[in-house]
Protein backbone atom coordinates (compact mmCIF):
# COMPACT_ATOMS: atom_id res chain seq x y z
CA UNK A 1 0.00 0.00 0.00
CA UNK A 2 2.89 2.35 0.47
CA UNK A 3 5.29 3.41 -1.62
CA UNK A 4 9.02 1.92 -1.49
CA UNK A 5 11.54 5.49 -2.34
CA UNK A 6 14.76 3.72 -2.02
CA UNK A 7 17.69 4.31 -3.86
CA UNK A 8 17.25 0.55 -5.53
CA UNK A 9 14.05 1.40 -6.75
CA UNK A 10 15.17 4.45 -8.43
CA UNK A 11 17.69 2.94 -10.69
CA UNK A 12 15.21 0.37 -11.66
CA UNK A 13 13.42 3.39 -12.89
CA UNK A 14 15.84 3.40 -15.74
CA UNK A 15 16.52 5.73 -18.58
CA UNK A 16 13.53 8.12 -18.80
CA UNK A 17 13.98 9.42 -14.86
CA UNK A 18 16.95 12.35 -14.39
CA UNK A 19 20.30 10.90 -13.13
CA UNK A 20 20.29 11.98 -9.24
CA UNK A 21 23.40 14.26 -10.06
CA UNK A 22 21.45 16.35 -12.37
CA UNK A 23 19.15 17.23 -8.99
CA UNK A 24 19.97 19.72 -6.60
CA UNK A 25 20.83 18.32 -3.20
CA UNK A 26 19.03 19.92 -0.44
CA UNK A 27 22.29 21.03 1.01
CA UNK A 28 23.21 22.96 -1.79
CA UNK A 29 20.52 25.04 -1.60
CA UNK A 30 20.46 28.88 -0.62
CA UNK A 31 18.53 29.16 2.18
CA UNK A 32 15.55 31.38 2.43
CA UNK A 33 16.58 34.45 4.03
CA UNK A 34 13.70 35.01 7.37
CA UNK A 35 12.00 37.50 8.96
CA UNK A 36 13.26 35.58 12.76
CA UNK A 37 11.72 32.76 14.91
CA UNK A 38 8.69 31.70 14.07
CA UNK A 39 6.37 29.26 16.15
CA UNK A 40 5.24 26.12 13.99
CA UNK A 41 1.80 25.61 12.71
CA UNK A 42 0.22 23.26 10.54
CA UNK A 43 -3.09 24.18 8.57
CA UNK A 44 -5.58 22.31 6.72
CA UNK A 45 -8.95 21.81 5.17
CA UNK A 46 -11.26 20.87 7.86
CA UNK A 47 -10.70 16.96 7.15
CA UNK A 48 -7.60 17.64 8.39
CA UNK A 49 -8.59 17.58 12.11
CA UNK A 50 -11.82 15.61 11.27
CA UNK A 51 -10.19 11.68 10.28
CA UNK A 52 -7.88 9.65 12.52
CA UNK A 53 -7.91 6.38 9.78
CA UNK A 54 -8.18 4.09 13.56
CA UNK A 55 -4.60 6.43 14.73
CA UNK A 56 -4.89 8.67 17.76
CA UNK A 57 -3.53 11.44 15.65
CA UNK A 58 -5.30 13.73 13.20
CA UNK A 59 -3.40 15.30 9.80
CA UNK A 60 -2.49 18.24 11.51
CA UNK A 61 -1.40 16.68 14.88
CA UNK A 62 0.91 14.31 12.84
CA UNK A 63 2.56 16.60 10.54
CA UNK A 64 2.89 19.18 13.58
CA UNK A 65 4.21 16.62 15.78
CA UNK A 66 6.97 15.80 12.99
CA UNK A 67 7.65 19.03 12.50
CA UNK A 68 8.63 19.84 16.24
CA UNK A 69 11.15 16.64 16.36
CA UNK A 70 12.98 18.95 13.47
CA UNK A 71 11.69 16.57 10.51
CA UNK A 72 11.46 18.08 6.84
CA UNK A 73 7.82 19.80 6.77
CA UNK A 74 7.65 18.33 3.03
CA UNK A 75 7.61 14.98 4.50
CA UNK A 76 5.85 15.85 7.64
CA UNK A 77 2.82 17.19 5.95
CA UNK A 78 2.61 14.13 3.57
CA UNK A 79 2.55 12.17 6.50
CA UNK A 80 -0.18 13.97 7.78
CA UNK A 81 -2.45 14.25 4.42
CA UNK A 82 -1.49 10.34 4.29
CA UNK A 83 -3.69 9.46 7.12
CA UNK A 84 -6.85 10.74 5.42
CA UNK A 85 -5.78 9.46 1.97
CA UNK A 86 -5.88 5.31 3.86
CA UNK A 87 -8.44 6.45 5.55
CA UNK A 88 -11.86 5.03 3.71
CA UNK A 89 -14.39 7.21 5.61
CA UNK A 90 -13.08 10.04 3.99
CA UNK A 91 -15.00 9.81 0.69
CA UNK A 92 -13.34 12.87 -1.31
CA UNK A 93 -9.34 12.02 -0.93
CA UNK A 94 -7.78 9.25 -1.80
CA UNK A 95 -8.68 5.29 -1.19
CA UNK A 96 -12.48 4.96 -1.11
CA UNK A 97 -12.79 8.55 -2.63
CA UNK A 98 -15.96 9.29 -4.98
CA UNK A 99 -15.21 7.78 -8.51
CA UNK A 100 -15.82 9.39 -12.01
CA UNK A 101 -18.91 8.31 -14.41
CA UNK A 102 -17.12 4.84 -15.11
CA UNK A 103 -16.76 4.11 -11.74
CA UNK A 104 -12.96 4.20 -11.26
CA UNK A 105 -11.25 6.27 -8.45
CA UNK A 106 -8.91 8.52 -10.35
CA UNK A 107 -6.47 10.82 -8.08
CA UNK A 108 -5.22 14.18 -8.86
CA UNK A 109 -2.46 15.79 -6.50
CA UNK A 110 0.99 18.03 -5.96
CA UNK A 111 3.06 19.13 -3.39
CA UNK A 112 5.54 22.13 -3.15
CA UNK A 113 9.05 22.11 -0.90
CA UNK A 114 9.79 25.79 -0.23
CA UNK A 115 13.35 25.52 0.95
CA UNK A 116 14.31 23.29 -2.28
CA UNK A 117 12.19 25.38 -4.61
CA UNK A 118 10.95 22.43 -6.21
CA UNK A 119 7.11 20.11 -6.53
CA UNK A 120 5.77 17.55 -7.85
CA UNK A 121 2.38 15.76 -9.11
CA UNK A 122 0.38 13.28 -10.42
CA UNK A 123 -2.96 13.52 -12.04
CA UNK A 124 -5.73 11.07 -12.82
CA UNK A 125 -3.90 8.53 -11.19
CA UNK A 126 -5.41 5.28 -10.78
CA UNK A 127 -5.38 1.86 -7.93
CA UNK A 128 -2.21 3.80 -5.90
CA UNK A 129 -3.91 4.66 -2.23
CA UNK A 130 -1.59 7.65 -1.33
CA UNK A 131 -0.66 10.14 -4.60
CA UNK A 132 0.97 12.62 -2.43
CA UNK A 133 3.77 10.30 -1.89
CA UNK A 134 3.83 9.74 -5.58
CA UNK A 135 3.44 13.34 -6.75
CA UNK A 136 7.09 13.18 -3.84
CA UNK A 137 8.98 10.80 -5.98
CA UNK A 138 7.92 13.10 -8.73
CA UNK A 139 9.71 15.90 -7.40
CA UNK A 140 13.09 14.09 -5.70
CA UNK A 141 13.25 11.47 -8.58
CA UNK A 142 12.50 12.71 -11.65
CA UNK A 143 13.49 16.23 -13.44
CA UNK A 144 9.88 16.79 -14.55
CA UNK A 145 6.79 18.18 -12.70
CA UNK A 146 3.64 16.27 -13.75
CA UNK A 147 3.32 12.40 -14.69
CA UNK A 148 -0.55 11.67 -15.91
CA UNK A 149 -3.02 8.62 -15.78
CA UNK A 150 -0.96 5.15 -17.02
CA UNK A 151 2.36 7.01 -17.43
CA UNK A 152 1.91 7.67 -13.48
CA UNK A 153 1.04 4.43 -13.10
CA UNK A 154 3.57 3.03 -14.49
CA UNK A 155 6.57 5.39 -12.91
CA UNK A 156 4.67 4.48 -9.33
CA UNK A 157 5.05 1.13 -9.97
CA UNK A 158 8.33 1.01 -10.82
CA UNK A 159 9.24 2.90 -7.58
CA UNK A 160 7.50 0.31 -5.96
CA UNK A 161 4.45 0.90 -5.04
CA UNK A 162 1.30 -1.52 -4.70
CA UNK A 163 -1.06 -0.94 -7.11
CA UNK A 164 -4.71 -2.34 -6.77
CA UNK A 165 -7.02 -3.31 -9.35
CA UNK A 166 -9.68 -0.23 -7.38
CA UNK A 167 -9.70 2.13 -4.79
CA UNK A 168 -13.70 2.02 -4.87
CA UNK A 169 -14.99 0.99 -1.11
CA UNK A 170 -18.47 -0.39 -0.42
CA UNK A 171 -19.47 3.07 0.08
CA UNK A 172 -18.36 4.51 -2.69
CA UNK A 173 -19.60 1.91 -5.40
CA UNK A 174 -22.71 2.12 -3.52
CA UNK A 175 -22.85 5.76 -4.31
CA UNK A 176 -21.60 5.47 -7.71
CA UNK A 177 -24.43 2.80 -8.72
CA UNK A 178 -26.83 5.39 -7.20
CA UNK A 179 -25.64 7.93 -8.87
CA UNK A 180 -26.32 5.54 -12.25
CA UNK A 181 -29.46 5.59 -11.53
CA UNK A 182 -30.26 8.73 -10.99
CA UNK A 183 -28.67 9.93 -14.36
CA UNK A 184 -31.16 10.34 -17.33
CA UNK A 185 -30.08 7.63 -19.25
CA UNK A 186 -31.34 9.67 -22.58
CA UNK A 187 -28.00 12.00 -21.78
CA UNK A 188 -25.74 8.71 -20.96
CA UNK A 189 -23.73 8.40 -24.46
CA UNK A 190 -23.52 12.21 -24.77
CA UNK A 191 -20.41 13.43 -23.19
CA UNK A 192 -21.25 17.21 -22.89
CA UNK A 193 -24.89 16.52 -21.56
CA UNK A 194 -23.33 13.42 -19.70
CA UNK A 195 -21.52 15.90 -17.72
CA UNK A 196 -24.33 18.19 -16.96
CA UNK A 197 -27.25 15.25 -16.27
CA UNK A 198 -24.20 13.76 -14.27
CA UNK A 199 -23.81 17.05 -12.03
CA UNK A 200 -27.62 17.17 -11.58
CA UNK A 201 -27.62 14.05 -10.34
CA UNK A 202 -24.80 14.65 -7.93
CA UNK A 203 -26.38 17.54 -6.49
CA UNK A 204 -29.66 15.67 -6.16
CA UNK A 205 -28.01 13.24 -3.97
CA UNK A 206 -26.53 16.08 -2.10
CA UNK A 207 -29.84 17.19 -1.48
CA UNK A 208 -31.32 13.96 -0.14
CA UNK A 209 -28.59 13.72 2.09
CA UNK A 210 -26.70 10.89 -0.01
CA UNK A 211 -23.63 12.66 0.04
CA UNK A 212 -22.07 15.80 2.15
CA UNK A 213 -21.79 18.50 0.42
CA UNK A 214 -17.80 18.68 1.51
CA UNK A 215 -17.96 15.51 -0.59
CA UNK A 216 -19.17 16.09 -3.05
CA UNK A 217 -16.48 18.06 -4.42
CA UNK A 218 -14.21 17.51 -1.48
CA UNK A 219 -10.38 17.50 -0.58
CA UNK A 220 -6.97 18.01 1.47
CA UNK A 221 -4.81 20.52 1.35
CA UNK A 222 -2.12 20.94 4.26
CA UNK A 223 0.53 23.11 4.38
CA UNK A 224 3.24 23.89 7.61
CA UNK A 225 6.25 25.96 8.25
CA UNK A 226 8.98 25.60 10.87
CA UNK A 227 10.91 27.46 13.10
CA UNK A 228 13.27 28.30 10.32
CA UNK A 229 10.80 29.78 8.70
CA UNK A 230 10.71 26.68 5.90
CA UNK A 231 7.02 26.18 4.32
CA UNK A 232 5.82 23.05 2.05
CA UNK A 233 2.54 22.44 1.41
CA UNK A 234 0.54 19.48 -0.19
CA UNK A 235 -2.79 18.75 -2.12
CA UNK A 236 -4.09 15.67 -2.63
CA UNK A 237 -7.58 14.44 -3.96
CA UNK A 238 -10.10 11.97 -5.49
CA UNK A 239 -11.60 15.26 -7.60
CA UNK A 240 -15.28 16.00 -8.80
CA UNK A 241 -17.29 13.10 -7.68
CA UNK A 242 -18.48 11.28 -10.85
CA UNK A 243 -16.46 12.93 -13.54
CA UNK A 244 -15.69 12.29 -16.85
CA UNK A 245 -12.84 9.93 -16.98
CA UNK A 246 -9.40 11.89 -17.30
CA UNK A 247 -10.70 15.12 -15.72
CA UNK A 248 -8.24 16.76 -14.10
CA UNK A 249 -9.03 19.28 -11.45
CA UNK A 250 -6.97 22.34 -9.80
CA UNK A 251 -5.14 20.23 -7.02
CA UNK A 252 -2.16 18.84 -9.42
CA UNK A 253 -1.58 22.09 -10.95
CA UNK A 254 1.08 24.27 -9.12
CA UNK A 255 -0.32 27.85 -8.72
CA UNK A 256 -4.38 26.55 -8.37
CA UNK A 257 -4.60 23.71 -5.95
CA UNK A 258 -1.35 24.79 -4.78
CA UNK A 259 1.82 27.15 -4.45
CA UNK A 260 4.29 27.70 -2.24
CA UNK A 261 7.07 29.76 -1.81
CA UNK A 262 9.52 30.00 0.59
CA UNK A 263 10.37 34.06 0.53
CA UNK A 264 5.97 34.65 1.34
CA UNK A 265 4.34 32.24 2.42
CA UNK A 266 1.81 29.27 1.07
CA UNK A 267 -1.84 28.66 -0.26
CA UNK A 268 -4.39 25.83 -1.22
CA UNK A 269 -7.50 24.72 -2.37
CA UNK A 270 -10.21 23.03 -2.08
CA UNK A 271 -13.66 23.31 -3.68
CA UNK A 272 -14.71 23.94 -7.89
CA UNK A 273 -11.76 23.16 -9.20
CA UNK A 274 -12.61 24.68 -12.12
CA UNK A 275 -13.07 28.48 -11.30
CA UNK A 276 -9.75 28.06 -9.50
CA UNK A 277 -7.90 27.17 -12.46
CA UNK A 278 -9.67 30.20 -14.25
CA UNK A 279 -7.81 32.58 -11.88
CA UNK A 280 -4.89 30.73 -10.75
CA UNK A 281 -5.73 32.01 -7.26
CA UNK A 282 -3.30 30.08 -4.91
CA UNK A 283 -0.68 31.83 -6.79
CA UNK A 284 -2.82 35.03 -6.50
CA UNK A 285 -2.77 34.65 -3.05
CA UNK A 286 1.22 34.01 -2.54
CA UNK A 287 1.69 37.14 -4.88
CA UNK A 288 -0.55 39.10 -2.38
CA UNK A 289 1.03 37.94 0.86
CA UNK A 290 4.41 38.95 -1.93
CA UNK A 291 2.49 42.77 -1.37
CA UNK A 292 2.26 42.68 2.37
CA UNK A 293 -1.26 41.30 2.88
CA UNK A 294 -2.51 39.39 5.95
CA UNK A 295 -3.32 35.82 4.71
CA UNK A 296 -7.11 36.56 4.92
CA UNK A 297 -6.58 39.99 3.01
CA UNK A 298 -4.79 38.11 0.71
CA UNK A 299 -7.58 35.11 0.27
CA UNK A 300 -10.46 37.20 0.30
CA UNK A 301 -8.65 39.79 -2.80
CA UNK A 302 -8.58 35.72 -4.51
CA UNK A 303 -12.35 34.84 -3.48
CA UNK A 304 -12.96 38.23 -5.26
CA UNK A 305 -11.42 37.51 -8.55
CA UNK A 306 -13.16 34.27 -8.60
CA UNK A 307 -16.57 35.98 -7.52
CA UNK A 308 -15.89 38.81 -10.86
CA UNK A 309 -14.69 36.24 -13.30
CA UNK A 310 -17.84 33.84 -13.21
CA UNK A 311 -20.27 35.40 -15.63
CA UNK A 312 -22.07 32.42 -16.56
CA UNK A 313 -25.07 32.00 -16.04
CA UNK A 314 -25.29 28.38 -15.36
CA UNK A 315 -22.71 29.06 -12.45
CA UNK A 316 -24.92 31.59 -11.20
CA UNK A 317 -27.53 31.64 -8.23
CA UNK A 318 -30.53 32.99 -8.71
CA UNK A 319 -28.78 36.15 -6.73
CA UNK A 320 -26.25 36.38 -9.38
CA UNK A 321 -23.66 34.93 -7.17
CA UNK A 322 -21.00 32.37 -8.04
CA UNK A 323 -23.27 28.60 -7.27
CA UNK A 324 -20.49 26.13 -6.10
CA UNK A 325 -18.10 26.93 -2.92
CA UNK A 326 -14.79 27.10 -3.05
CA UNK A 327 -12.06 27.34 -0.53
CA UNK A 328 -8.59 28.63 0.72
CA UNK A 329 -5.56 27.94 3.33
CA UNK A 330 -2.98 30.14 3.53
CA UNK A 331 -0.21 30.71 5.82
CA UNK A 332 2.62 33.39 5.38
CA UNK A 333 5.89 33.41 6.57
CA UNK A 334 5.40 34.77 9.48
CA UNK A 335 3.44 32.08 10.69
CA UNK A 336 -0.16 33.77 10.60
CA UNK A 337 -2.55 32.04 8.58
CA UNK A 338 -6.49 32.42 7.34
CA UNK A 339 -9.11 29.90 6.02
CA UNK A 340 -11.45 31.54 3.49
CA UNK A 341 -14.53 30.37 1.52
CA UNK A 342 -17.08 31.76 -0.93
CA UNK A 343 -19.80 30.93 1.53
CA UNK A 344 -20.03 30.59 5.78
CA UNK A 345 -20.46 27.58 7.47
CA UNK A 346 -17.19 25.94 6.85
CA UNK A 347 -14.04 25.43 9.19
CA UNK A 348 -10.42 24.76 8.28
CA UNK A 349 -7.77 22.91 10.70
CA UNK A 350 -4.86 24.32 12.81
CA UNK A 351 -2.44 22.75 15.13
CA UNK A 352 0.49 24.55 17.10
CA UNK A 353 1.98 24.25 20.37
CA UNK A 354 -1.82 24.07 21.47
CA UNK A 355 -2.38 21.01 19.35
CA UNK A 356 -5.34 20.31 17.05
CA UNK A 357 -8.81 22.48 16.63
CA UNK A 358 -11.20 23.36 14.11
CA UNK A 359 -11.32 26.92 13.28
CA UNK A 360 -14.28 28.56 12.01
CA UNK A 361 -13.70 29.71 8.13
CA UNK A 362 -14.17 33.85 6.87
CA UNK A 363 -16.78 34.51 4.04
CA UNK A 364 -16.83 36.64 1.14
CA UNK A 365 -20.29 35.95 0.69
CA UNK A 366 -23.18 35.92 2.63
CA UNK A 367 -26.05 32.77 2.49
CA UNK A 368 -25.17 29.76 0.40
CA UNK A 369 -24.50 28.61 -3.59
CA UNK A 370 -28.15 27.24 -3.81
CA UNK A 371 -29.25 31.33 -3.09
N1 LIG B 1 -10.82 21.05 -6.10
C1 LIG B 1 -11.05 19.66 -6.37
C2 LIG B 1 -11.31 19.47 -7.83
O1 LIG B 1 -11.95 20.32 -8.44
C3 LIG B 1 -12.19 19.08 -5.64
C4 LIG B 1 -12.48 19.67 -4.31
O2 LIG B 1 -11.64 20.19 -3.65
O3 LIG B 1 -13.59 19.62 -3.86
O4 LIG B 1 -10.93 18.44 -8.34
Amino acid sequence: MTGKLSRRGFMQVGAGLAASSLLPAAAAQTPAVHTGAVKPVVIASGNGQQYRNGGKLTCVETAFEQIAAGKDVLDAVIAGVNIVELDPEDTSVGYGGLPNADGVVQLDSCCMHGPLRRAGGVAALEGVRTPSKVARAVMNETDHHLLVGAGAQTFARQLGFEIEDDLNTETSRKLWLEWMRRVDPKHFLDPASRAQAGFRAGQSMVRDGLIDPEHFYGTINCSGINAKADICGVTTTSGLAWKIPGRVGDSPILGAGLYVDNSVGAAGSTGRGEANLYNLTSYLIVENLRRGLHPKDAAMEGLKRIQSNTVEKRLLNSRGLPNFGISFYVLDKQGRHAGVAMYPGGKYAVCDANGGRQVAMDALLEGSPEG
